[in-house]
């Protein structure tokens, strides 16, 4: 069916974010040794405007998600919506910033690709296992369960079905919980992704969401983003949300959160440390500096917080 065409296209964009990812660490723009054993090394040249962008949103969100842990002092839950390949479960364990539970959701078929990268490849599979007590570790082809790291095969427009899955792998509603969605919400209808964040406002008191994704879709830049990414199927349903940073607050303002704050990727690249920014934009020569300004400025980073237990959430900010 057609929504099945466009479900699938939609699982294939992980591949995308990893190829580029991938590519990116391969120019030195940051370290990800891990990333290697999920997606093949492209033969297909990225654009320094695009390892750019990458870099902003990885040191971006990174910043964030560190900043929530730190102020948690690794005493919280941390669920990443939609993690396709994703590898901050093995950064976080390297740097000694593991949360009491790594928790990842996405489609039961990348799951269980994930899953079996990580059977096959020790480098991957034995951080698990050092963090893990006991010998009975499960691992089946749609979901992986550990003392600290938990993959499930769900699908994000089914609340219910998500909860149950999360609760059966201990997820506590008492912890303070960081939602991570990098490149996601953009594919659910705005009420999908409304009643998403709502029922993260709603089952936990204490929380942080961090939501990676387009904004000002509707100018020009924007409209022909969209036409590239629906030449190849996706199904945009939320790119209505996508049009301000007041509309991306909105989302989170309007379903109880507390806080919410977004800023474009231009702003965040220019509040990155600097020394950093230098050495990167030292690797690879950028003739184009407008068509970086355009692009960051059509990606955005939004954060709501709630903060029950007044661990000062809303102190988080570039
Ligand atoms: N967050 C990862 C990253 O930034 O590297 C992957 C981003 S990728 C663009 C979008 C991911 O969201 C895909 O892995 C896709 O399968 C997942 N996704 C989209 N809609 C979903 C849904 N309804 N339920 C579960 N996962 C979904």
């Amino acid at each position: 069916t057609d929504s099945d065409t466009a479900d699938e296209a939609v699982r294939t964009t992980c591949d995308d974010a990893s190829v580029c990812k991938r590519f990116a660490t391969s120019k030195g723009y940051w370290k990800d040794p891990y990333i290697q054993y999920f997606v093949r090394q492209t033969s297909e040249r990225k654009a320094p405007e695009i390892n750019r962008g990458y870099y902003a949103r990885v040191h971006g969100v990174n910043f964030l998600l560190d900043a929530f842990i730190r102020k948690t002092a690794c005493k919280c839950q941390v669920i990443n919506l939609g993690a396709g390949l994703d590898t901050t479960f093995w950064r976080l364990k390297d740097e000694n910033l593991l949360p009491k539970k790594y928790f990842e959701v996405d489609f039961p078929m990348i799951v269980a690709r994930k899953i079996h990268n990580i059977k096959t490849k020790p480098p991957l599979s034995k951080p698990i296992v050092e963090t893990h007590s006991t010998d009975s570790l499960l691992i089946d082809g749609h979901s992986l369960d550990s003392d600290r790291y938990t993959i499930i095969g769900a699908d994000l427009r089914d609340l219910p079905g998500l909860e149950e899955k999360l609760k059966r792998f201990q997820m506590s509603p008492e912890l303070p919980t960081l939602f991570l969605s990098e490149c996601v919400l953009v594919y659910l209808t705005p009420q999908q992704s409304s009643s998403l964040v709502r029922w993260a406002a709603e089952t936990f008191h204490t929380a942080m969401f961090v939501n990676y994704e387009q904004v000002h879709m509707a100018d020009r830049f924007g409209q022909v983003m969209i036409e590239n990414l629906q030449r190849r199927q996706c199904n945009l349903a939320g790119v209505e949300v996508c049009r301000s940073l007041e509309a991306q607050k909105e989302r989170f303002l309007s379903t109880g959160w507390e806080t919410a704050d977004a800023l474009d990727m231009m702003t965040v690249y220019s509040l990155l440390p600097q020394a950093d920014v230098g050495r990167i934009e030292r690797l690879e020569f950028l003739d184009e500096k407008e068509l970086l300004q355009q692009l960051l400025q059509h990606y955005s980073i939004c954060w709501a917080t709630k903060d029950k237990l007044k661990l000062g959430l809303s102190e988080v900010a570039f």
